[in-house]
């Protein structure tokens, strides 16, 4: 932890590994270009992970790590969604922060500034308390900021469920949503995770400002009009794309099998599968996906975590509980396997993405493994989960860097509709389009983090006024 000159700045991400990726890239950046050091301040409702504790040991000495006491969330149902369990360990963690903030304090070690996630609102109670600067880093992108910035107004205009409006909303500076296409959160007004959401964005206001993981070459529109200034609005600045460096959680003999497999494929050949840390498929659509890639007859690395009903069961836990390579339709892997690699439960996701074998990424579209995508110029398949990944397939197939793998009616996406988008990714036409798109990206991406980029001057800014913020601080706690 931070030594009373070194400017000093606390992070406290969500629990789920998906939350603290982006952050450690936030604070490597804030280490290594402005010389602060940061120290996480880990909540959660159980011990730390085994995912969590590889991420933060890799980190260096600069960047401490406390893992605040297990929240108590027995009283919480266990059919509570995850954004409720997520909202609520930040809040029940209050009083371990207060008594953390007020060790740091006694010791002349308090942070100047304070950044949470979308759930972590709640922590600003005590940050005011400290007189320490509260922030937010938006770990997703401008177009569903713009979206929750606007919630609190729709909130209090639409009467009915959002998935029952008829037309698409139009929010100034968005992509047009339909109600059903809204973050999961949205789609039960009645359940308590829609409140918490709606309790964290109606605190955005308390923030000095909010950090947002996109880039100007993505979203220009949406950037120019996140940015405008308004009452009630914090100042926006975008300082991505900051993306996972290294592999956290992969077994090595996985690591390795991945790594020489792919180093055996031609150039572009080869269809990365993924729902990320935690997104799990029906059973039924979980055979489907496997007979279509296997009709395709492209190349693929899939990552397979045992079917279940609800999309995100694996968030808190990535590894599987069952085996899930019994799922499997009998004899897949063995027809397969001079086109297929099936990995179980997490593969080295950013080693893989830098391949050049890989021609494609059929991805949940969480916005970590959207933005590891666009950094190496890799066209996506858009197959949306939870969480916000509908808007963001939304986003991604408007900017032309996705094709969407479409839902029949029942729901499932039909094997011979996989073997169609696969296809058609990996060697049609609009594989080419997505392709071209992509690299474009790809080399706006490298522009934005240049010395004079704009996501590089961004940071600058902010950097600036915390360190201001830090002299402050300090001779508060000096007099
Ligand atoms: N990840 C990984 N290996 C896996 C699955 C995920 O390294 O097998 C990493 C991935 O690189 C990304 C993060 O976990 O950095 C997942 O974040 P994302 O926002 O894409 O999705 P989430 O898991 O939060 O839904």
């Amino acid at each position: 932890m931070a030594d009373g000159n070194t400017p000093h700045v606390a992070i406290i991400p969500s629990p789920g590994i998906g939350h603290l990726i982006p952050l450690v890239e936030l604070a490597k950046r804030l280490l290594d270009i402005h010389g602060f050091t940061v120290t996480f301040i880990i909540p959660g409702d159980s011990p730390p992970s085994k995912a969590q504790r590889s991420v933060l040991n890799s980190l260096p000495s600069s960047i401490a790590s406390v893992f605040l006491p297990p929240a108590d969330l027995s009283d919480v149902p266990s059919t509570a969604r995850i954004e409720t369990r997520i909202s609520l360990t930040v809040t029940r963690s209050n009083p371990a922060l207060r008594e953390l903030f007020g060790s740091l304090s006694a010791e002349k070690r308090l942070p100047a500034v304070l950044v949470v996630d979308l759930f972590g609102t709640d922590a600003f109670d005590v940050a005011a308390e400290f007189h320490v600067s509260p922030y937010i880093f938006y770990a997703s992108n401008a177009n569903v900021l713009t979206f929750l910035l606007h919630l609190p107004k729709l909130d209090e205009t639409v009467s009915c469920e959002f998935r029952e409006l008829t037309e698409p909303v139009i929010i100034p500076g968005c992509v047009p949503i339909t109600g059903k296409d809204f973050v999961d959160p949205c789609q039960d007004r009645k359940d308590e995770s829609y409140k918490w959401l709606l309790h964290n964005v109606k605190r955005f206001k308390e923030a000095e400002g909010i950090l947002v993981n996109s880039f100007v070459d993505l979203e220009p529109n949406t950037i120019k009009i996140v940015q405008e200034p308004a009452p009630d609005k914090p100042p926006v600045y975008l300082i991505g794309p900051l993306v996972n460096s290294g592999s956290h959680d992969a077994d090595v003999n996985d690591e390795y099998k991945c790594l020489n497999w792919l180093d055996n494929q031609p150039f572009g050949s080869v269809l990365y599968v993924s729902f990320g840390s935690g997104g799990t498929l029906t059973f039924e659509q979980f055979i489907e996906l496997a007979l279509g890639l296997a009709e395709s007859g492209k190349r693929f690395l899939w990552v397979i975590r045992s079917p279940s009903g609800i999309a995100s069961s694996s968030y808190f836990n990535p590894q599987s509980r069952n085996d899930p390579f019994s799922f499997l339709p009998q004899g897949f892997l063995d027809r397969t396997k001079e086109k297929g690699l099936v990995v179980g439960s997490w593969a080295p996701q950013a080693q893989i993405l830098t391949h050049t074998s890989i021609g494609g990424f059929l991805t949940h579209c969480g916005w970590n493994s959207s933005l590891e995508s666009i950094v190496n110029g890799v066209p996506l398949i858009a197959w949306p989960l939870y969480a916000e990944q509908k808007m963001n397939a939304l986003l991604l197939v408007d900017v032309g860097a996705a094709l969407r793998a479409r839902l029949g009616e029942d729901g499932v996406v039909g094997r011979e509709e996989v073997a169609r988008v696969v296809k058609g990714l990996i060697e049609g036409e609009e594989g080419n389009a997505v392709r071209k798109k992509m690299k474009e990206l790809k080399e706006g991406a490298v522009r934005v983090l240049r010395d004079d980029g704009f996501s590089t001057k961004s940071l600058n800014e902010v950097s600036l006024k915390w360190k201001a913020h830090q002299r402050k601080i300090d001779q508060e706690q000096e007099s």
